[in-house]
């Protein structure tokens, strides 16, 4: 069901102050453009010279922006790219003429950029409003010069130089490539890069290859595919050659069947997007000044020709479209009847299964709504249709009442990234937020608490710390004795005394300090209320580290400090209590050897005096049998102090590792602290304050220091976003930097890699 169009054919002036008003005029509707000569009075009386031609065009573009360029010229074809119809966008001119500046625009100035960023852009938009599609983009970037293909892509890493050179190649599907580089994008942002990087590599090619730009053609397509469809855009740029008029005149020619696409690489290219399927756009860019005058004729005779040329935009899919609906219409209209009878012997009045009109979805969002509401108490089912509807309208009031309730609380306040320190600060400053990150309440007093709570006011803040922080330990202390190993076999019966040293990896003056403490027996006053948040001010030079881990472990480091010394006891305790079954065990030991020698007396007492026996059975004297008895008493004694030595020894294990853990804790929150006390500056802690993305004690003290530079770069951040074109400028930007940043790092690589040379 193709519809058979015109090329869509437009003109556009480059601007300048020296207009031929009296030779170029625009008709009144603006689809047309006369072109008047004086006659030349040289030549005298008798001149035959034509002095007034008349084009029909679908717009003259005059002083028009590049918004309107695009809105005019290119909206269209790509909202039909999305829908599977394959489109093209020309610029055709005399050099100079604007044709860069209509396709690609300036690059610096996101208000001036042309075309293709402007596709992209709709094309990723699109993508955004059609989440269900399952849609690729990709991009390809091919410039023909003297009859030789370049890939403008072909700089990029993942690229590489090609081994063989590109050629067209032609196959059922159509004409394509083979060897040019097609990159898929997933956002807006790397589709500008990729324009940007083909865009910087012509003007590089251009410039060492000494290349005369109106040989130069440059074809930039954009390959949107969904579900397995290809919907191809192609974009071609700057075509002046005259072997593509002589392809275009035949396909304006009806009667010819021959068209001479393969007459020159580029309308073999092109072959697919000049004839048959597809919606096509010319822009014919021309100077507006008198003495070119004589290339403006010949650019708008091209025009005309062009729209001569019919076009038969057709969806471009991968099977025999045609045969496919054929069949699937048949299936559809058998089905539909054997919907028809089970509904007539369900007894169900006549169902709809077509698709549902406007005002039928209409009446499924409210259905939707009022069941939210509680007013409506079910919703009847009546066919899949309906009820995909009834989903998506569901998906629909949602996403509606998120909007809803974010636009609320924008309206009312500030939001702000949590992780954004800079931006944090900056609102602390200004006084709207307390240091904890807790915003200050509007002045009404609505919803907040007034100013800046003081911290002694927090103590459920306080008292969740202590308590995450037991949770930490006893959770901690569950797994640790749940796998704890408790294999004694080769137990020795002595504990050594190295083991029971606490670990330290260096001579570092806490963990001397620490030791010194543990077996000291004067304990610092325990404090249950720390007063950390009021410290006195900053000393101007800070206290040794000896000293000042006396004030931490009575200030923050208390409750820390306790369960440390809670462990520190129980573990002393537990070793005591080991050392005594030692004792225990030691003493059975030798007892059970001293048994064992004097039974072994005895028997050899016996054997010398002669054997009883009586019916086969030894008889054995008294003393003997109790010496037995004895010894098995005693062995059974020995196994079960071996057993408490070795749960002893398990439980020890497991405090040692508790006490070691809680040391650690210990020294890295004393360093924190003693860091924040002394060094850090007060207003870069917000950054070290729970929530931000810095966690404190995980990065060196200089690295915090130096965090001003970082600060400066989420500001440019901030700036960015306040562009004077809007947000939707920032990925435009973005591309142009990267770019531009990419190859001056390559040249600057390149010139000290010459000078090395040299
Ligand atoms: P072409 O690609 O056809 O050779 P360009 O697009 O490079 O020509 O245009 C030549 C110069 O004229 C460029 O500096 C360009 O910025 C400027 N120019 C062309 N058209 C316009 C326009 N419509 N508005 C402003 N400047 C333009
Ligand atoms: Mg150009």
């Amino acid at each position: 069901m193709s519809t058979r169009k015109k090329v869509h054919a437009f003109v556009r002036v480059r601007p300048t102050d020296d207009f031929a008003h009296e030779v170029i005029r625009y008709g009144d509707d603006n689809k047309s453009i006369d072109i008047h000569l004086k006659k030349d009075t040289r030549r005298g009386v008798v001149n035959n010279q034509q002095t007034d031609w008349s084009f029909k065009l679908d717009g003259v573009l005059h002083d028009a922006s590049q918004d309107l360029v695009y809105e005019t010229v290119a909206k269209d074809v790509i909202s039909q790219a999305l829908d599977g119809y394959n489109g093209t966008i020309m610029c055709y001119g005399q050099t100079g003429a604007g044709k860069t500046y209509t396709m690609t625009g300036a690059t610096e100035n996101y208000k001036h950029r042309g075309i293709l960023p402007r596709a992209l852009q709709q094309v990723f938009r699109m993508i955004e409003e059609r989440p269900t599609h399952a849609i690729t983009v990709r991009v390809s970037y091919l410039e023909i010069y003297n009859e030789s293909l370049f890939d403008l892509l072909s700089t990029l890493p993942y690229v590489g130089p090609s081994v063989t050179p590109m050629t067209i190649v032609e196959n059922p599907q159509g004409v394509f490539i083979k060897g040019l580089s097609v990159h898929l994008t997933s956002q807006e942002e790397d589709a500008f890069s990729l324009l940007f990087e083909g865009e910087t590599n012509r003007i590089i090619a251009s410039h060492t290859m000494n290349k005369n730009s109106s040989r130069s053609h440059c074809i930039f397509t954009i390959y949107v595919e969904s579900e397995g469809r290809v919907l191809k855009e192609a974009t071609y740029i700057n075509k002046s050659l005259s072997f593509l008029e002589q392809a275009i005149i035949a396909l304006g020619d009806q009667k010819r069947d021959h068209i001479p696409f393969r007459q020159c690489k580029l309308t073999h290219a092109l072959k697919d997007s000049l004839g048959g399927n597809c919606n096509m756009v010319l822009v014919t860019n021309i100077y507006g000044d008198a003495a070119q005058l004589e290339e403006t004729l010949s650019s708008l005779r091209f025009a005309s020709r062009m729209k001569l040329v019919t076009t038969e935009p057709a969806i471009n899919e991968k099977y025999d479209a045609e045969r496919m609906v054929k069949n699937l219409e048949k299936e559809l209209v058998l089905l539909k009847q054997e919907l028809a009878i089970h509904d007539s012997l369900a007894n169900r009045s006549l169902v709809n299964y077509d698709p549902m009109d406007e005002i039928q979805i209409a009446e499924i969002n409210s259905q939707v709504r009022r069941y939210l509401e509680g007013t409506l108490d079910e919703i009847d089912i009546i066919n899949l249709r309906q009820i995909q509807e009834v989903f998506n309208q569901f998906r629909v009031v949602l996403s509606q009442q998120e909007q809803e309730v974010e636009c609320a609380l924008r309206r009312k306040y500030t939001f702000i990234d949590k992780n954004d320190f800079a931006a944090i600060s900056a609102v602390q400053k200004a006084g709207l937020m307390d240091v904890d990150g807790h915003l200050v309440g509007e002045p009404d007093g609505q919803g907040f608490g007034l100013g800046v709570a003081p911290f002694s006011a927090k103590p459920g803040k306080k008292a969740k710390s202590k308590k995450t922080f037991k949770d930490q330990l006893s959770s901690s202390a569950r797994k640790e004795g749940a796998s704890s190993p408790v294999g004694g076999k080769d137990l020795d019966v002595s504990i050594s005394k190295t083991q029971l040293t606490p670990s330290s990896k260096d001579g570092d003056v806490k963990d001397m300090l620490l030791r010194d403490r543990e077996t000291s027996n004067i304990e610092p006053p325990s404090s249950d209320s720390p007063k950390e948040e009021l410290r006195p001010p900053r000393p101007s030079t800070p206290p040794s580290k000896p000293v000042a881990f006396e004030d931490f472990k009575n200030e923050r480091g208390s409750e820390i400090n306790r369960i440390f010394k809670e462990n520190k006891s129980i573990l002393n305790e537990r070793r005591k209590r080991a050392s005594e079954t030692t004792q225990r065990i030691n003493a059975i030991k030798r007892e059970i050897d001293m048994t064992k020698e004097a039974l072994n007396f005895q028997k050899s007492l016996r054997e010398k005096q002669g054997e009883y026996e009586n019916q086969g059975l030894m008889i054995i004297d008294e003393e003997e049998f109790l010496l037995i008895l004895k010894l098995k008493d005693l062995k059974k004694q020995y196994r079960t102090e071996y057993q408490d030595l070795r749960d002893l020894r398990a439980e020890i294990q497991y405090c040692q590792h508790l006490v070691d853990q809680c040391r650690h804790r210990l020294l890295t929150e004393f360093d924190i602290w003693y860091n924040e006390s002394f060094f850090i500056p007060e207003d870069m802690q917000v950054a070290l304050k729970p929530g931000s993305s810095i966690r404190p004690g995980m990065i060196p003290v200089s690295r915090i220091m130096s965090l001003g530079e970082d600060d400066q770069d989420k500001f440019s951040q901030l700036q960015q976003t306040m562009l004077p074109e809007g947000p939707d400028s920032i990925s435009f930007y973005n591309a142009k930097v990267k770019t531009e940043q990419k190859h001056k790092y390559l040249k600057t690589m390149m010139g000290l890699q010459q000078t090395q040379r040299k």
